[in-house]
């Protein structure tokens, strides 16, 4: 029986939703703040892949292949190797050429005053790296986020106060 493993780069950036790799299960789910980050298996070959998952800028999940020693690791130790955290998975999308999708900024209505939706979804997609990565500077968050960095400035500075997460405001 064949199965999709042989066709997926490694790593191999998928939409979410793709039927190729749907029949893969998580065995092992990474915590808090890291919750993007699992290993799943294909249940034809038995393969392990590390998988990180962007649902709010690109709506990908990137799989790696794990070896036998990381997997190891992560299932006797809890000790998971650094990659394919939010930042390293949208990089990896920027470097691919994948299209960002910011959501519609015109749907639904919002208070007078209110953000629009995209520099909402910028700010969560901020404090979600900024949990994983501490003091991840400003310029490395507009470069990822595709933003300019004025821009990018104005929503972390609000990322900072409003999530409590520690980006550094002026690098
Ligand atoms: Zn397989």
């Amino acid at each position: 029986m064949s199965c999709v493993c042989a066709s997926l780069g490694d790593p191999a950036i998928v939409t979410l939703g793709d039927e190729g790799t749907a029949p893969f299960s998580t065995v092992h789910q990474r915590r808090e703040p890291f919750d993007s980050i699992s290993v799943v298996q294909c249940p034809t070959c038995g393969l392990a892949w590390l998988r990180g998952v962007d649902d709010s800028l690109h709506d990908v999940e990137v799989l790696r292949r794990l070896s036998a020693e990381e997997l190891a690791a992560i299932a006797n130790k809890d000790d998971w190797p650094p990659d394919l955290d939010t930042y390293d998975v949208m990089q990896l999308c920027r470097e691919a050429g994948v299209r960002t999708v910011w959501r519609d900024p015109e749907r639904g209505s919002l208070p007078a005053g209110s953000m629009p939706l995209a520099s909402m979804t910028a700010l969560w997609v901020m404090a979600d790296i900024a949990r994983q990565r501490p003091n991840t500077t400003v310029t490395a968050l507009a470069e990822v986020l595709g933003l300019d960095r004025p821009t990018a400035a104005i929503i972390a500075e609000q990322a900072v106060q409003e999530k409590g997460v520690s980006i550094r405001l002026r690098k």
